[in-house]
């Protein structure tokens, strides 16, 4: 989704729209390695010095609730956020967290038809696959 189309929706919503909360927006909808809060708080810390960590959980979760934003919780109390809601595999590294998205349209038509013969209707869909990855590999 376009920023604009996000700023409107987020309007229609009744949320006003801050440079703070632009940038959070802007920040996770382009993220492609599934950061923390924490993480776009500290990027974000730089050039907006005000920011705050509630601010960053809010904005997170309003793009969630949305339907713009995957919330991915582990069983550490971690949550890493994702912009891509589409089915997709997260190929997971146990000892460095590093998350790679593994997509194909194979999985996307197999996926849609399992659940199409299971009889339900998805509210979270969420595919984990847990490795080590090649360089934790290595340093072990
Ligand atoms: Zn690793
Ligand atoms: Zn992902």
């Amino acid at each position: 989704m376009d920023i604009h189309h996000l700023i409107t929706k987020l309007r229609e919503k009744g949320h006003k729209i801050t440079p703070q909360r632009l940038a959070i927006c802007e920040l996770v909808l382009s993220s492609k390695d599934h950061p923390t809060a924490d993480q776009i708080y500290k990027k974000l810390k730089q050039k907006f010095p005000t920011i705050s960590l509630a601010t960053v959980y809010q904005t997170l979760h309003l793009l969630k609730d949305l339907g713009l934003l995957l919330e991915l919780g582990f069983p550490d109390c971690s949550a890493r956020f994702d912009p891509n809601i589409s089915p997709h595999i997260h190929i997971i590294c146990l000892k460095c967290g590093k998350i790679e998205d593994y997509e194909t349209e194979n999985l996307k038509e197999q996926w849609a038809k399992i659940v199409k013969d299971i009889g339900v209707e998805p509210i979270i869909q969420r595919l984990d696959l847990y490795i080590y990855c090649d360089k934790c590999k290595k340093n072990q």
